[in-house]
Formats: C-alpha cells, sequence, structure tokens
C-alpha cells in the first residue's frame, strides 16, 4: 500500500518529543498523523493506481472511520473515483449466483483470489462471529486501519527504545502518558521488559496526577469550593476521556 515516508528510528526519536510537547497520546497523534498522509497520498497520488485500486475494491472500501474521514479531508474526486469502484464491484457481487443462494459482500471475494480475507489475517482482524448477533463493522480488511497498525507499531517500539532517555521520560511524562488502547497493545506486544516496566512507572505517575487532578475537579463543583476558580484541572475530565479512549478517530 502506499505509505508516507517511513520514519527511522531517529526521525520517530524527534517525532515522539514534538509530540509529547502537544500533550495527550503522542502514538495517537503521529498515528492519527500518519494514517491521515496515507489517505491523502491514496486519494491523490494513487487513485488510478491499480494496486491500490484492487486493494481497496477486494476490502469494499475503508471502515466506518476511515471512510468518513475521507470527507473530512474533503478528497471528493479520490473519493469518487474510489467508491464508484467498490460499487461497481458490490453490485457485480450481488448478481453472482452462489452455492448458500445468498450472496456474501465481505466473504473470501472470489474475484479478488480472497484477497478480502488475506488483508484481515495482515491487520490481525479475526473473522467477526457471526452467529452471535453482534452488529460489528463488516469492513476488517480495511488497508487505512492495516497502515494504522504499522505506525502504532512502530512508534510504540520507538518510544520503548528511548524511555530510558532523560528527555524522553520528561516528554512523555508532560504529555500524560499513553492512552490505554495503546498501553495495552505495547503490554502485548513487546519483549523489551526492563523498558517496559520503566514506561510502566512513568504511565503510573502519570494516573495518578491525573486522578488527583479529577478530584480538584470535582471538588471545586461543590458550591461550597466553587469560588476558588479552576487551576490546570480544568480540562482533567477531557483528559481523561483521552487517556481512557485515545484520541478521536483512532479506533
Ligand atoms: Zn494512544
Ligand atoms: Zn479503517
Amino acid at each position: 500500500m502506499a505509505r508516507g515516508v517511513q520514519p527511522d528510528k531517529h526521525t520517530a526519536y524527534y517525532e515522539l518529543l514534538d509530540a509529547c510537547a502537544t500533550s495527550g497520546c503522542p502514538v495517537c497523534a503521529l498515528t492519527l498523523a500518519a494514517v491521515t498522509s496515507y489517505l491523502q497520498a491514496i486519494t491523490y497520488e494513487h487513485v488510478n493506481d491499480p494496486e491500490f485500486r484492487d486493494a481497496i475494491v477486494a476490502a469494499r472500501g475503508y471502515c466506518n472511520t476511515h471512510s468518513w474521514r475521507l470527507r473530512e479531508l474533503r478528497v471528493a474526486l479520490g473519493t469518487a473515483l474510489m467508491y464508484r469502484d467498490v460499487i461497481r464491484d458490490a453490485a457485480t457481487e450481488l448478481a453472482r449466483p452462489s452455492a448458500a443462494g445468498r450472496p456474501d459482500l465481505f466473504g473470501a471475494g472470489q474475484g479478488h483470489g480472497g484477497m478480502r480475507d488475506r488483508l484481515a489475517a495482515l491487520a490481525g482482524r479475526t473473522a467477526p462471529d457471526r452467529g452471535d448477533g453482534r452488529i460489528v463493522d463488516p469492513h476488517r480488511a480495511c488497508p487505512a486501519c492495516r497502515e494504522r497498525e504499522r505506525y502504532e507499531l512502530l512508534y510504540l517500539e520507538a518510544l520503548l527504545d528511548h524511555i530510558q532517555d532523560e528527555r524522553m521520560s520528561q516528554a512523555f511524562g508532560g504529555a500524560g502518558g499513553l492512552c490505554m488502547v495503546h498501553l495495552d497493545r505495547l503490554i502485548a506486544t513487546t519483549r523489551q521488559s526492563a523498558a517496559l516496566a520503566r514506561l510502566i512507572a512513568l504511565q503510573r505517575e502519570c494516573l495518578q496526577r491525573l486522578h488527583d487532578e479529577l478530584t480538584e475537579f470535582i471538588r471545586k463543583n461543590d458550591y461550597r469550593f466553587s469560588g476558588e476558580g479552576m487551576g490546570v484541572e480544568r480540562d482533567s475530565w477531557v483528559r481523561a476521556v483521552e487517556i481512557v479512549a485515545g484520541k478521536p478517530g483512532i479506533r
């Protein structure tokens, strides 16, 4: 797939420091920026490139989050060209006779040699359980989700590589730590146990500080103390949402 310039570990170090300075989960910030660059590159530069279009058609377009990102980015013509192909292919699929008697819009995709399943497997997404009645986004093979996954792992690994560095650990603490989505991802994927222990210690300090700010925020919402005026705890509830869920659009 089209990708932005792959940052090397040296570049990633400075990108992480910059992202920490803007507050909030640095991996969310860098990953969202990388996915935005990817979507812009696809819709401006690669929209007529058969390799990219075939993958997007096979995936039945992007997932809900990344499809609507196209609108936010206002990449109208690129979206029209890509999604016209997606819609044409879906219409063909609906007309195809199938053994089961029902079309399978998000199945393996006979016309693409099972590309949807392969893309979904690459993104580490298991097939949804179709028997439990849950409604889930069937776009398991979303190419933008794959890009997101790739960048998340890249930046998480770079963060751990440098977390013993004094400048990085201070910047990380100043940002308020990782969101729970990325902390969980890091714990599940890394083998750097000493660096992980250091990061978790810093993360615990961040959580304690935010906890205390929330307590202060709640106290000042009591009419008896409302005259004191808010300090840094003013937006602690928004930072709490971010640390729990990640930045908007990260999942
Ligand atoms: Zn995050
Ligand atoms: Zn997606």
